[in-house]
């Protein structure tokens, strides 16, 4: 059933999926209300200096490029192809459109979405009946005073990504020994080694952990730094076995794509695979090795760490980054009636979808049409990363696609398309 305008849509998260969707519902005519917990962009922001393999055409709408081009005219856009870190694509797009005239009354940043519910209506309640969508939201959120407050919806669309909610570093996917004593000081993300974190890394033994994007990054950043500062190691450890692919050369953790048109990626990818089967003295790989145990010693500030598999055995690092991937919070809809997937914890239509893809290669996502956006709760959708659950497999430009396809359901208009080229009459 279409929800006309003006009706009040509230948006969790204020990262690129969610100032979109604020976009497109503005132009439709919506009521619009963005809660962020930290500042526009905030998971981006923690890997700013990181550069993004994704060109800035693929990350960027043409509304949002229309919306900019009208507050200011002279404004000078990145080119289609740049490929910018984290921190310019903020500074020159995401941070300017959340700014511009059509979305700065509607943002509140430094917000923290606690849980949203659906007015007097309990989790339990009303199952399966059209009272759940005749019903509004209500979503509890605290400021950084500790001040709570009620926000009314009519659509909520939760947008808050995965980056705030790491995975444990147990074999299993449970908390190795120690691992939560220890969690202040382990890295679960990507630190600006080159940069504001360089002393924290410099002629200090690092242990990284993962096979994925951050993994390598972050043992391509180390061993740069190795490069200028010569007591500088990194000890990397996969639980997998080193890839054999036809195409990578040489061989290494990180399974390359073939022919992968995102270069940086293919770059980085390979980069890390030459460092980890080098004879570089910085750089060590260690594969078909996991972790037991995890102490950290404040008094000497390193780890005790307890291997196991190929290379069991109790070592000790001054620094440990684990990369071991993100997965939803799931608490903030914990009231609501939403069916979700449980290997991935993504909603279920589209993790159904998602399953069933073996491709490692996130260019091949396309959506997966207006029907894999749809809950068991009517009118609370969940789109960006976070529909992917634990999949490290999303792109901002799959989340543009996400929100064509939504509004065309809440509006009920299936061929609408604000992202359509204008076609003039000859
Ligand atoms: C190192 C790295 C490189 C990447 N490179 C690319 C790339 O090149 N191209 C690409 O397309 N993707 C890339 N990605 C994936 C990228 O992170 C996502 O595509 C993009 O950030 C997803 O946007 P999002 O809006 O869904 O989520 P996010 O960017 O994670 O935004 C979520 C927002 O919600 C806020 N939030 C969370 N919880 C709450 C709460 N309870 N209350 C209020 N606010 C909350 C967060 O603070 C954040 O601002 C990369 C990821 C990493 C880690």
């Amino acid at each position: 059933m279409a929800i006309d305008t003006p009706a009040t849509i509230v948006i969790l998260g204020a990262g690129p999926v969610a100032i979109e969707t604020a976009l497109y519902a503005r132009f439709l005519g919506y009521e619009v209300r963005l809660i962020e917990r930290g500042e526009i962009g905030q998971s981006m922001r923690q890997w700013g200096h990181v550069r993004m393999f994704s060109p800035f055409s693929m990350n960027s709408s043409p509304l949002g490029l229309s919306a900019l081009a009208a507050q200011d005219s002279e404004r000078s856009l990145p080119e289609k192809d740049a490929i910018l870190t984290a921190n310019e694509f903020l500074d020159q797009y995401l941070v300017p459109l959340a700014t511009s005239d059509l979305l700065s009354g509607s943002i509140l940043t430094q917000h923290e979405v606690i849980a949203v519910g659906r007015q007097q209506l309990l989790k339990r309640e009303a199952v399966g009946s059209s009272q759940r969508s005749e019903t509004g939201f209500e979503v509890l959120v605290r400021n950084h005073e500790r001040h709570e407050q009620v926000i009314q919806a009519d659509i909520v669309i939760d947008c808050t990504g995965t980056f705030d909610h790491t995975n444990h570093v147990g074999s299993s996917g449970i908390p190795a020994i120690g691992e939560f004593e220890s969690r202040a000081q382990i890295e679960y993300r990507l630190p600006d080694i080159l940069g504001n974190d360089r002393e924290r890394y410099a002629a200090k033994q690092t242990l990284v952990i993962g096979s994925g994007y951050s993994a390598a990054t972050n043992v391509c950043l180390l061993g740069k730094l190795a490069a200028e500062s010569l007591e500088t190691h990194a000890t990397w450890i996969t639980r997998g076995e080193t890839s054999q692919d036809d195409q990578a050369e040489p061989s290494g953790p990180m399974s390359r794509i073939a022919d992968d048109l995102l270069t940086e990626r293919d770059h980085l990818a390979q980069q890390a695979n030459y460092l980890a089967s080098s004879d570089d003295a910085h750089v060590t790989h260690w594969s078909k090795t996991t972790i037991e145990k995890i102490h950290y010693d404040a008094q000497g500030d390193h780890f005790q760490v307890t291997l196991s598999g190929e290379h069991a055995g109790t070592h000790t690092f001054d620094r440990v980054i684990a990369n071991v991937g993100y997965r939803p919070d799931l608490s903030l809809y914990r009231e609501l009636q939403v069916h979700q997937c449980f290997a991935s914890e993504g909603p279920m239509k589209l993790a159904a979808k998602l399953l069933g893809e073996s491709s490692i290669n996130c260019l091949d996502q396309t959506s997966h049409g207006a029907e894999s956006l749809m809950t068991s709760e009517p009118n609370f959708y969940i789109l960006g990363s976070k529909s992917y659950g634990r999949s490290s497999q999303f792109l901002i430009s799959v989340g543009l696609d996400q929100i064509r396809e939504l509004f065309s359901v809440i509006g009920d208009r299936a061929e609408l398309n604000l992202y359509a080229p204008v076609v003039l009459p000859e």
